[in-house]
């Protein structure tokens, strides 16, 4: 296992077409994805799958958050919302993307996970200054640090629309990807705040968003 098969699974993600910008494939090889999945699993942390990372969560599949970043065009500089911590893969992605002048606030509703997200960044070898963990529920934002360039929301949500209250976290010309759906099945959105679209990029399976504007609990 080294950097052989991550270089792999990156070369792989480009010829697949989810990969196209320099910097989102720079940060993905600086951001080993075995740092973030559970010991058990480091055979397959290379492989274009989500894994199960505890408390019934999972890492999205390697191809599903290069795709995401490349939609939301997160680049220097930014300041970003992610809805669902997990295991901080993209957490730590995207504060290599958007580097100190940036700022990425990560929200986990369970409390345990966001712990250990922040062990699995630690340990990845980077001492990120401009990542903000939160442990709250995402599905009401997180007003403290809005407005933002960009918000990725990494588990299903029921609903968006224009009157949807994370829209107005949004910079007059941010964007925001989310799975929205039922609880089974979804398609990745794409809002563009500046013109006002809807685009639907993807079908995808995510894990339900919980709290106040998610699904409730079964
Ligand atoms: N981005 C993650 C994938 C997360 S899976 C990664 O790279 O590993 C979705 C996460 O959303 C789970 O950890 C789940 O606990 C969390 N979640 C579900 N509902 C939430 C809510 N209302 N607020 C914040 N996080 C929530």
């Amino acid at each position: 296992m080294g950097n052989e098969e991550l270089e792999k699974m990156i070369t792989h993600l480009r010829f697949a077409g989810y990969l196209t910008s320099k910097d989102i494939e720079t940060a993905m090889l600086l951001v080993d994805r075995r740092f973030f999945v559970p010991e058990k699993l480091k055979q397959s942390a290379y492989d274009d799958c989500a894994l199960p990372v505890g408390y019934g969560q999972t890492i999205s599949a390697p191809n599903v958050v290069a795709f995401m970043l490349e939609k939301l065009g997160v680049k220097k500089g930014m300041s970003v919302l992610e809805i669902g911590t997990g295991s901080g893969y993209n957490t730590a992605l995207l504060a290599e993307i958007v580097g100190l002048k940036g700022k990425v606030t990560s929200i986990e509703v369970v409390q345990e996970l966001s712990k250990l997200a922040n062990e699995n960044i630690k340990k990845s070898g980077k001492n990120y200054k401009n990542i903000f963990l939160i442990v709250s529920d995402g599905s009401e934002g997180y007003l403290p640090n809005a407005p933002y360039d960009a918000i990725v929301v990494t588990a299903a949500m029921p609903w968006l629309d224009e009157n949807h209250h994370l829209i107005k976290q949004l910079k007059p010309n941010g964007k925001l990807i989310a799975p929205v759906g039922d609880r089974y099945f979804q398609n990745l959105i794409l809002y563009n705040k500046n013109i006002g679209t809807f685009e639907k990029v993807l079908p995808v399976i995510f894990v339900p968003l919980l709290g106040k504007y998610g699904f409730k609990r079964e």
